[in-house]
């Protein structure tokens, strides 16, 4: 392949050293060799790769993709970082074409990742693009002053706005895919792996992915193709799809700057197989449950991630799943765990939120255990069976086929409208999510909600924002959820400083039940909440807690750092910011354009940070 310019400069392969040179180094640890193997795959898959890059070191791996460090060197003399993201051999063409096209069409400016090349050898793909370095939020939760957290907040609100002009649902939107640089004050939205459009999409593959998302047929059931994940690179594959036409390496240079107006030329990034067609509309569609699932489960990622979560261990969600069902956990946790909530049949179609809802018809009633696929209002629900609003689910009910709804993305990050199957969903549901990131920061605990399933999540859900509210929210998207007992609005600044072990808590003087005997004892639940969150054990004192940046020990926190980093001072615009982000009707939920305009970010609207 021929050197295509980068940031106006071109590189010369034959200029670059051997990728086998970068990691011919011995390493200890059994990771790093992994890394080395992998490395040493990839350039095996796409030689070109190690023509271009010195490959450095992997520094993600996901199910549906690894992520390397890359160096380039520029013809000026000059070293360049790059991300080298390898999606697994097994994605589907539209999918990766439509993860491209997002980079290439909405990406480079507004804290969104660009993309500076697109290799491709076979089956294998290789997205190029810039390098940020990063840390994991979970690493430095803890130091965070509130002013980060404020332009933290405020420069994802920017990417999001910024995707959702083009009309890109990013759906995944967590700090893992929001990358942030400390020092050098950078953020970067990253991973389009799981974009949807809406309605006036201006990304032409995105409407292929909707259009099939539309077009019935149950998502819970991954293609066979991407049922197995296979080796990382250059693997043997379980499977391959047939329509894959076997090419010699290919490279897509990338448009930059990028188009806002995207057209049919730039919407095919890739070679041929990507072209829209039925087939592969089929297949986009199936990979869509098959990230979900895999996302659910992100702690047994991979290997990479597994030390990561090791190193993690005192860092623990405000619920877990444990405590769902332990009834001695962290705020009002016990009350979620004791409720039982289900959904139920509604008998309304109304759909308020239409407005911002993207995913064609069907508001049909839904119920966890399956679902309808009839308008509602042709057959009334006491017409069908017995179960309508009762805690249970007939075996009519039982029967009926899924609800057809997107449910990809991170459960804890997941809106009230994706839980409950909505299959009208919008722009909306990043604004959610970036509420719970709000929230996580605000609390100084991360990740915040985790949850396998989506009646746990929105319990959780329920446990802070009411089960009253989120009931009533429901409705408006026609949706009916049972709650077997009433769990009150929490107070968000006063959740917040509890959690951060700024506010007493009056469960303080209650016994201590031992909860897990791995995990020490945690207090018992009062009706108010609890600062202690779930599975945090007593060393930590409940209080925030921060990792040293070089041995990585967690140290409590004390009032007078916690102080000089802004946090007795949070103003009310804070909470009344995340109040507006975590509203449970999508059809009121700040939009991120006037998330911008909020009071909060005072004095930052004219700065281009
Ligand atoms: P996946 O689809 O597997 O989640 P992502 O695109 O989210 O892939 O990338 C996985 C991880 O790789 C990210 O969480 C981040 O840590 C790292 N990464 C991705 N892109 C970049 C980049 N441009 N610069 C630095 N790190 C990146
Ligand atoms: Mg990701
Ligand atoms: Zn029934």
């Amino acid at each position: 392949m021929e050197a295509a310019p980068v940031c106006n400069e071109t590189i010369s392969p034959e200029e670059f050293p051997k990728p086998e040179q970068a990691h011919r180094r011995s390493k200890a640890s059994s990771g790093k060799k992994d890394a080395e193997a992998d490395i040493e795959l990839l350039c095996k898959a796409v030689p070109q790769i190690g023509k271009v890059f010195r490959v450095i070191d992997k520094i993600g791996e996901g199910t549906f993709s690894s992520v390397y460090l890359g160096e380039a060197q520029m013809l000026d003399g000059t070293r360049q970082k790059f991300a080298l993201k390898h999606l697994i051999p097994t994605s589907h063409p539209t999918r990766i074409a439509a993860e491209l096209q997002c980079l290439t069409v909405a990406g480079g400016r507004d804290n969104v990742i660009g993309v500076t090349y697109c290799f491709r050898k076979e089956d294998h793909v290789v997205i190029v693009m810039p390098y940020l370095e990063h840390r994991a939020i979970v690493d430095i939760i803890g130091s965070l002053s509130f002013e980060e957290v404020r332009l933290y907040i405020y420069n994802l609100l920017k990417a999001l706005r910024h995707v959702h002009q083009f009309g890109i649902i990013h759906r995944d939107i967590k700090p893992n895919n929001f990358l942030y640089n400390r020092k050098t004050n950078e953020y970067a939205l990253v991973d389009f792996g799981l974009a949807q459009g809406t309605a006036d999409t201006q990304i032409d593959l995105l409407k292929v992915c909707r259009s099939t998302l539309r077009g019935g047929g149950s998502p819970a059931t991954p293609a066979p193709t991407q049922r197995t994940k296979p080796a990382p690179t250059g693997g043997a594959r379980s499977a391959e799809p047939s329509h894959r036409t076997k090419q010699s390496s290919t490279t897509i240079p990338a448009p930059n700057p990028p188009n806002p107006h995207p057209t049919a030329s730039t919407s095919a990034p890739l070679p041929s197989p990507v072209a829209p067609s039925s087939s592969s509309s089929t297949i986009c569609r199936k990979a869509v449950p098959k990230r979900r699932n895999v996302t659910a489960g992100s702690t047994s990622r991979s290997k990479h991630s597994k030390e990561l979560s090791g190193l993690r261990k005192l860092q623990r969600p405000v619920f877990g799943e444990r405590n769902m069902n332990s009834c001695a956990q962290a705020p009002s946790a016990a009350k979620a765990s004791s409720a039982r909530t289900e959904f139920v049949k509604v008998a309304k179609a109304e759909d308020p939120a239409n407005r911002r809802c993207v995913a064609g018809r069907g508001t049909a009633p839904l119920r966890s255990q399956g679902a309808n696929h009839k308008p509602p209002r042709a057959v009334p629900p006491s017409a069908t069976c017995s179960c309508f609003q009762t805690d249970r689910v007939c075996n009519i009910c039982l029967s009926r086929k899924q609800q057809i709804a997107p449910r990809a993305g991170t459960p804890g990050f997941r809106a009230p409208e994706v839980l409950t199957k909505c299959p009208n969903q919008g722009t909306a549901i990043d604004m959610w999510s970036a509420g719970v990131i709000l929230l996580s920061l605000l609390s100084g605990r991360y990740p915040f909600f985790k949850a396998s399933d989506d009646l746990i999540a929105l319990s959780q859900i329920m446990t802070i924002r009411g089960s009253r509210e989120t009931i009533q929210a429901a409705k408006t998207f026609g949706k009916s959820i049972v709650c077997s007992r009433e769990l009150p609005r929490q107070d968000l600044r006063v959740l917040c400083e509890t959690l951060r072990g700024r506010r007493p808590s009056p469960d303080d003087d209650h016994d201590v039940t031992p909860l897990n005997p791995a995990h020490g004892k945690t207090k018992t639940l009062g009706e108010t909440p609890s600062h202690c969150p779930a599975g945090q054990d007593d060393r930590s004192d409940c209080k925030p807690s921060s990792k040293h940046p070089d041995t990585g020990d967690t140290q409590a926190v004390s009032m007078e750092t916690e102080d000089e980093r802004g946090w007795d001072r949070v103003p009310d615009e804070a909470y009344e910011l995340l109040d507006r982000l975590l509203d449970l009707n999508p059809a009121t939920r700040i939009t991120a354009a006037d998330a911008l305009k909020h009071p909060l970010f005072r004095g930052l609207m004219q700065q281009r940070v």
